[in-house]
């Protein structure tokens, strides 16, 4: 592609048109943790810490029969918890922070979660991603998801120079139209996920090619194909 020109206004109009290429090629692009209610998305986000939302959604279906409210996770014995999340790995952790964080919402917030990024932060294992994918999925208020696709693909199309993802986040919130900021980041973790992948990103049958800057860098023309 020609040079890439770098300035915010460009970055914006070009964040733009990978956007509706991007919805045009992952139509169904989503959440794609399950869960039926704000409750449920917290401990699957919580679990999908270094994890697949796959494998998640396998412990999650279970585990949301076995405990509905957030007073039974935190009323749980620990090592019960950490059996029942035990393949999602760091299962010690998750299950201490699911106990914890639904003891706040028992003690602070009436058993439900609450809705500003600034309460959800106070909860044990919510960070800044998991605070935006509630917001987003379950408070209508648009959140940039920042997960390792996210942030891999949004470097590798000039939308950010950055590698933490809270820099990324602030990056990508001032190129990427507000309202499109929770589809913005299902639709790069899609891409991410089936061509722009790590290693051997697939950039000749790419749908955004000719807006992306890495099949021309250094690195792109070793590893692209
Ligand atoms: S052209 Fe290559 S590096 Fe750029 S988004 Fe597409 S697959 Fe990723």
């Amino acid at each position: 592609m020609a040079k890439v020109k770098r300035t915010q206004a460009a970055t914006r109009k070009r964040a733009v048109a990978v956007l509706e290429r991007l919805r045009q090629a992952y139509p169904d692009a989503r959440c794609t943790l399950d869960y039926t209610n704000p409750l449920e998305l917290l401990v699957a986000t919580i679990l999908a810490a270094q994890c697949t939302d796959a494998r998640v959604n396998e412990v999650t279906k279970p585990l949301f029969k076995q405990y509905r409210t957030a007073a039974d996770y935190a009323d749980a014995p620990q090592d019960e918890l950490e059996q029942a999340v035990v393949t999602c790995g760091f299962y010690r952790n998750k299950a201490r922070n699911i106990r914890k964080a639904c003891g706040a919402l028992v003690a602070r917030f009436g058993g439900t979660v609450p809705e500003t990024m600034e309460e959800l932060l106070e909860l044990d294992g919510v960070g800044r991603k998991t605070a935006n994918v509630l917001l987003g999925e379950c408070a209508q208020a648009a959140g940039v998801v920042v997960d390792t696709h996210c942030g891999r693909v949004a470097r590798r199309l000039g939308l950010t120079r950055q590698t933490d993802p809270v820099k990324v986040e602030q990056d990508l919130m001032k190129v990427w139209p507000q309202e499109a900021w929770t589809i913005f980041s299902h639709s790069l973790v899609f891409h991410g996920r089936a061509v722009c992948q790590a290693r051997s990103p697939r950039c000749s049958a790419c749908c955004v090619k000719d807006l992306c800057p890495f099949p021309d860098t250094a690195e792109g023309k070793r590893i692209a194909r």
